[in-house]
This record gives structure tokens, C-alpha cells and sequence, in this order.
């Protein structure tokens, strides 16, 4: 009887434990993600429809022409302050649009890693399973795995709105200013990883000015490191579009709050600079 007891106690602790695990969208995303489709936005089309991976792409448009940008969040299901800021953008500019210009965002570009809290998504036996990773799909193809044909049809989305800037937002665990050198493991959080040519350079420095002027915490500031790592979005869009391309990383170890008003500071700056505030 008690080992009968003790055996369901567990079961409850194990299926407590793994909700637990998953993320709640803040109260102001949930509205956001709820009422997406009821957005005033200039176009609004579904990339990968008719398969389980649908998810939409918005386009907003100012009243001149512009500078083209886009913004990607839900890249990696597990880091939400990336698309925590990128629904927050999208009713933003779905009030008021860019002064000049096109923004497109795709808020939850992984939305099954997203409903999962996942990094990934499963992919087949056998095949390597970073196939399920976004981020390591570009430039994608059209018929490939799914998150393939969802990196291809990103890419596309950027070739044919002429980008000028790529902004990948993602999360990491912890501020890299507290690796201890003695790890392996090094952690990504509070950097911008940047492709290394002269419109993402230029960009970064502006990027850290504004950033880093509003964090007192040392160990919480900003710093920038080149090279996105290959096969990722702003590898992808660096390498083969030239624009300023950027991952941004926020830690998970801070309040959800912090991190996406710093996200949410880093795209601003890029879009100021653009033209498009
Ligand atoms: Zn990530």
C-alpha cells in the first residue's frame, strides 16, 4: 500500500515537475500572441502553410520608403525574452508604424519549439538532430527538413525585402562577464554577436554605447563577439546579403523584464540608425 502510495506520489512530482519546466508567456505577450490576427499591419502572410510549422511573418510599411529590416524571435523555443520582445514589437508597430521604411517580423519563427520550450524540435532517427535547430539551418531549403524549409523561407522573406539589417533575438543562461576561465562551458549572455563587416561594425559600437549606459551591474554589461556561428541566421545574412547582421543574447538568469527591455533597446538602435523611428 505505501510503496502503491509512495509510487503515485512520484508520478505527481514528475508530471509537476515537467510543467514546470515550460514557459508562461507574460499576461502583455499572451494578449499580443491572442489577438495576432487581428493586427492593422501593411501584410501579413504565413510561412511553411499547411503544415504544423505554420507561423506568420508581418510587414509594416511607413508612409516614405526606407530601409528594410527584419526581426526574428522564437528562433530557439527555450529563450523568451527574444520573442517576448518580438510580439511586444509587432503591436507596437501594428499602433503606429515605422516612420519610413518596412519592418518585418516573425515573432515565433519555431512555433512548435516555442509551445514546447525547446531549443530544438525532434527530427527523425538517425539524422543529426541539429537539423531540428533553426539556427542551424540557413540558408535552409525548400525541401528539406522542416526547420530547413523554415530557414529557407526566412531567407527568402529577407532577399525579397532587400534587408538592410538582420536581427536574430535569443537567450542564453548566464552574463558571459560571469565565465570563470577555468570552465569549457562559456556562456553567450549580455553579447551581440556580430558578422564582421562594416555596416554590422558600426552599428555594434552605437548598439554598446546605448546599452551599456543603462546597466549599472558591471558583470551585466554588454560586450560584442564576431562571427555568428555557421549555418545560423545572421552567419547566413551576413555572409551572403553583406547587411548588419546581429544575434542578440540575453541571460536567462536575469528577470524576464530586464531582458526584454534590453532586446527591445539593441532593436531600437538599429532602427533609429535605419531611419525607421
Ligand atoms: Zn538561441
Amino acid at each position: 500500500m505505501w510503496l502503491k502510495f509512495n509510487f503515485l506520489l512520484l508520478i505527481i512530482i514528475f508530471i509537476l515537475s515537467c510543467a514546470g519546466t515550460k514557459y508562461k508567456l507574460t499576461p502583455e505577450a499572451q494578449q499580443i500572441k491572442q489577438n495576432l490576427t487581428t493586427l492593422p499591419v501593411s501584410d501579413v502572410f504565413q510561412l511553411m502553410e499547411g503544415t504544423p510549422y505554420r507561423t506568420p511573418a508581418f510587414v509594416f510599411e511607413g508612409r516614405e520608403p526606407g530601409s528594410s529590416v527584419i526581426i526574428i524571435g522564437g528562433t530557439h523555443g527555450n529563450e523568451p525574452a527574444g520573442y517576448e520582445a518580438a510580439l511586444r514589437l509587432v503591436k507596437r508597430f501594428g499602433q503606429e508604424g515605422p516612420r519610413k521604411g518596412k519592418i518585418i517580423i516573425v515573432p515565433l519563427a519555431n512555433k512548435l519549439a516555442v509551445e514546447n520550450y525547446s531549443r530544438r524540435i525532434p527530427v527523425p532517427e538517425g539524422v543529426d538532430r541539429e537539423k531540428g535547430n533553426l539556427n542551424r539551418c540557413y540558408p535552409g531549403k525548400p525541401d528539406g527538413y522542416p526547420m530547413e524549409q523554415m530557414a529557407f523561407a526566412i531567407q527568402q522573406l529577407a532577399i525579397e525585402n532587400n534587408v538592410e539589417a538582420f536581427l536574430d533575438l535569443h537567450e542564453a543562461m548566464r552574463p558571459h562577464l560571469e565565465n570563470d576561465p577555468e570552465d569549457e562551458e562559456k556562456n553567450l549572455g549580455q553579447t551581440i554577436i556580430y558578422h564582421p563587416n562594416e555596416p554590422s561594425t558600426w552599428l555594434v559600437m552605437l548598439m554598446l554605447d546605448m546599452i551599456n549606459s543603462v546597466i549599472e551591474e558591471e558583470t551585466n554589461r554588454f560586450s560584442s563577439l564576431e562571427r555568428p556561428i555557421k549555418n545560423s541566421a545572421a552567419w547566413w545574412a551576413g555572409n551572403y546579403l553583406d547587411c548588419a547582421a546581429f544575434t542578440f543574447e540575453t541571460p536567462r538568469s536575469l528577470p524576464i523584464d530586464e531582458r526584454i527591455r534590453y532586446q527591445l533597446i539593441l532593436v531600437d538602435v538599429v532602427l533609429k540608425e535605419k531611419g525607421l523611428l
